[in-house]
């Protein structure tokens, strides 16, 4: 039966949801919109195997087929990073990162991990996660000009001296340099771990550095660049590759959930692609036409602007309403962005003073410069005119009208 007919309340909802996806402008930069291959992977009755273990070794029998479809997902992530080892069971980003933890490090361990505010993940070690009353987690921060402080990472790594050395980010606009990264580590003995779940995409496609060659371990999620299943990764260097696989499971997980292994299968096919390539870079392209409209108009960019798909700008600064305040008039105006903290934000993380916001959902859509300046023009008209509600809805009815021009799952309806 399909839901339309089984269930008119869920229907419903999920109608409201895609009318919503498609009538807005996606600016969160850890969204997108998957393939219909990708959905139908994971509506595939691949959903009902149980698969506990791994390729050759699992606990249920009826698993050869099972057995394929991962194994399609492992070869073409290793060929899309130039991988020796993956793990493609991981259930999302956070997990990864726990599994990817406990394969190297005993409780009490050092990490050195990137500070929240200046882009950092909560599973970096914050102190409000789990894991941050198992190790020792030590933080550092960018540089003033947005750039990683290189020779203050090296300063803590050798006052700390670190089992882990930490780099990837969720709120951060630049390039890492992970040989500069993995000498200061190597000169510690410490394990070197980039945890790749924004760019993971970018990366891909060759638009960003690829830590994969040079680190032990590499942690990402599927759905954001990647434009992938919710999802997890671990990559690693062979020698950790036992360590990972039973950090995963039994250490962490039980029966991984196949349907999206092959979901993943399908995404990293698509990733492999030419059309990718071309996609990864309109993503930087728009990314940087963004960066120029709110230059031009006086924003106040952090990190000094972007090398990738997003921007972390203080609102507070640039137009004196918070990131909720400027959130919610975005949101009012059809245009979709998160409030984020900014670097040692003197505000608190529900209402901080930055919004953070990025071009993968848009250009997937097929937008292009033209587009973004269009964006660009409307949100500062909505941040600039936050309480203004016949202002916004103005704008709403310009993005809809863009929107219409980009059609989103043609067809679908539930
Ligand atoms: C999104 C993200 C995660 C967490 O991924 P989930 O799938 O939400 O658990 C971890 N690390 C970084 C850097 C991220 O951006």
């Amino acid at each position: 039966m399909t839901i339309h007919a089984y269930d008119p309340d869920l229907s419903a909802a999920l109608n409201a949801e895609l009318k919503r996806q498609r009538e807005g402008l996606e600016m969160i930069p850890s969204e997108n919109f998957v393939s219909e291959s990708v959905l139908e992977a994971l509506g595939s009755i691949a959903t009902n195997k149980y698969a506990e273990g791994y390729n050759g070794r699992r606990y249920y029998g009826g698993c050869q087929f099972i057995d394929q479809i991962e194994s399609l997902a492992i070869e073409r992530a290793k060929q899309l990073f130039g991988a020796e080892h993956v793990n493609v069971q991981p259930l999302s980003g956070a997990p990864a990162n726990i599994a990817a933890y406990s394969a190297i490090l005993e409780k009490g361990d050092t990490v050195l991990g990137m500070d929240l505010s200046h882009g950092g993940h909560l599973t970096h070690g914050h102190p409000v996660t789990y894991i941050a009353g198992i190790y020792n987690f030590i933080r550092y921060k960018t540089s003033p000009d947005g750039t990683l402080d290189y020779d203050n990472l090296r300063a803590m790594a050798l006052e700390h001296k670190p089992k882990l050395v930490l780099v990837g980010y969720s709120a951060y606009s630049r390039e890492i340099d992970y040989a500069r990264v993995k000498e200061i580590a190597d000169e510690v003995g410490a394990y070197t771990m980039a945890d790749i779940a924004h760019i993971a995409g970018l990366i891909a496609a060759g638009e960003m550095n690829n830590p994969v060659p040079l680190f032990d371990l590499v942690t990402t999620t599927t759905h954001k660049t990647l434009r992938g299943p919710r999802g997890g990764m671990i990559m690693c260097k062979e020698a950790l590759a036992k360590a990972v696989d039973k950090a995963v499971f039994p250490g962490l997980q039980g029966g991984p959930h196949e349907n999206v292994i092959a979901a993943k299968a399908i995404a990293f096919r698509e990733a492999l692609e030419p059309e990718f390539k071309e996609y990864a870079r309109q993503i930087r392209v728009n990314a940087k036409t963004l960066e120029g409209e709110f230059r031009t108009r006086g924003y106040t960019l952090c990190f000094g602007g972007t090398d990738n798909h997003l921007l972390l700008m203080d609102v507070v600064a640039s137009r004196g309403v918070s990131g909720k305040e400027a959130q919610i008039a975005l949101d009012k105006a059809g245009i979709t962005v998160n409030k984020n903290t900014i670097p040692d934000d003197a505000r608190g993380p529900m209402d901080p003073s930055g919004i953070r916001f990025g071009t993968p959902a848009v250009t997937t859509r097929g937008m292009k410069e033209d587009d973004m300046k269009q964006i660009a023009a409307w949100m500062d008209d909505a941040i600039t005119n936050a309480k203004d509600d016949a202002r916004l809805e103005a704008i709403r009815l310009g993005v809809k009208a863009l929107t219409d021009r980009y059609p989103l799952y043609q067809g679908l309806s539930y």
